[in-house]
């Protein structure tokens, strides 16, 4: 009797097209035979537990539309889950293909299953951030038994990822102690599990245990994505010895999942020089075997608190561009604050526009019709076909609505006027009199 496929990647491996992958391809406009081959060979992932009923799933491939991951969840400070719900309903509707739930605070479970039960997002999760929270005991209390348990919690209550602070070992202890980074681990799940390993004297838990834990993700078709402990923080620890060889480390890793038919993604930069970004984006598809690359902005400079949504835009078109497939927002509230309901929503207008220009470059089938609908909408002056394409209609629309023009027509808009080049040249190219005055 033939088995049931345990993951998309071993029904990809044994030639079948699942539902899901049969709908990626659908949304890419590629065949389901080219998704089928690309998650066979671990290129392509589809984050899809067993368990997330509600999930409209995609795939995550440098090769198919960049996708954009939002975070949210409560913390001490700001913990009302109904507000947090609201942000996941907004994130959906702006077009966000994954939440992370990084609560810090409270019962965590109720809310991590609510999600699953009703987003259609793929669902993320730190579980090192919950197991202090989930057994309230101080983290150099907690067992590498805990940690596992967390993980296994979490997939079973139908995370589609995980984010494993995998690539950090004891070495990495004695580097940074040696002081060779200015602003050393800034990864808040790397921070807990370096913390952990210096206060107990023992090996990375999650490293230590991979294996298990790889069984427990193939059981419930959990990706894991190989968290970037040694993310630069600054710019001045890009591409340093401590980022390398941790990547080398996540290269190993992602062989062992795929060994086992579990999908894998490798999480990256952090803060990134933007002349380092393409070469960091080409090292990671060369030692991860082109396993999907999820970049964290890269953020261009450190100086922009306020304004790192656009610091992360920059990066992450300049990372997409290159070949990472899969990009995590970045808030103006960056540095300072939990993100409230508008700092949410500019990150992820910030990280769609970054994500729509790379996939542009990239010639990504589709990707440039809505620009091409724009300039005819544009082109034509109608305000209502140009507010249909725009990533943000809302904003647009308020714009142009609180400034019209005096005398307003609907054939031009107050910039210039009456000296509306549009206009002019459309009246010019119709043979009629341009009135300026
Ligand atoms: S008035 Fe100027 S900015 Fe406005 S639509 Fe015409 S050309 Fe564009």
């Amino acid at each position: 009797m033939t088995r049931t496929p345990a993951t998309q990647m071993d029904a990809a491996r044994r030639g079948i097209v699942t539902p899901q992958m049969a709908l990626v391809a659908q949304k890419e406009r590629r065949t389901s035979e080219e998704i089928r081959g690309w998650v066979a060979e671990g290129r392509v992932i589809i984050p899809a537990n067993h368990a997330h009923a509600s999930l409209e799933p995609n795939g995550i491939g440098s090769m198919l539309r960049t996708k954009v991951n939002v975070n949210l969840g409560v913390s001490r400070d700001v913990r009302d889950y109904d507000v947090e719900m609201q942000k996941v309903r907004s994130a959906v509707d702006l077009g966000a293909e994954a939440i992370m739930d990084l609560s810090s605070h409270g019962d965590t479970q109720p809310f991590r299953q609510r999600l699953c039960r009703e987003c259609p997002a793929m669902v993320g999760t730190v579980p090192v951030y919950d197991a202090v929270i989930h057994y309230q005991r101080d983290l150099a209390t907690l067992s590498a038994d805990d940690f596992v348990d967390v993980v296994r919690l979490h997939a079973e209550d139908g995370v589609d990822f995980v984010t494993l602070h995998c690539g950090i070992a004891r070495e990495t202890i004695d580097e940074i102690r040696r002081g060779t980074r200015r602003m050393n681990i800034v990864s808040r799940g790397g921070s807990l599990v370096f913390a952990w390993m210096s206060m107990t004297g023992n090996e990375n838990p999650f490293l230590e245990r991979y294996d298990e834990i790889v069984e427990i993700c193939r059981e419930h078709d959990v990706t894991i994505s190989l968290g970037d402990a040694c993310r630069p923080g600054c710019l001045a620890d890009a591409t340093d010895g401590c980022q390398m060889a941790e990547l080398l480390r996540l290269g190993e890793l992602t062989q062992r999942a795929w060994d086992r038919d579990v999908q894998v993604m490798v999480e990256g930069p952090g803060h990134m020089p933007m002349d380092q970004i393409a070469a960091n984006m080409k090292v990671q598809q060369s030692v991860c075997k082109g396993a999907p690359f999820y970049v964290l902005g890269p953020l261009v400079t450190d100086v922009a608190p306020g304004y790192d949504h656009i610091t992360a835009a920059i990066g992450g078109a300049l990372a997409a561009a290159s070949g990472a497939a899969f990009l995590c927002y970045v808030t103006p509230a960056e540095h300072l604050a939990l993100p409230n309901m508008d700092d949410v929503r500019q990150g992820i207008i910030a990280s769609r526009i970054a994500a729509h220009a790379a996939d542009i470059a990239k010639g990504i089938p589709g990707a440039r019709e809505r620009d091409d609908r724009m300039a005819d909408a544009r082109r034509a002056l109608d305000w209502d076909a140009q507010f249909a394409q725009a990533l943000d209609p809302a904003i647009a629309w308020a714009i142009r609505d609180s400034r019209a023009p005096e005398d307003d027509h609907g054939d031009t808009c107050s910039m210039c006027g009456k000296f509306c080049a549009v206009r002019s040249m459309n009246k010019a190219l119709a043979g009629e009199r341009v009135d300026l005055l």
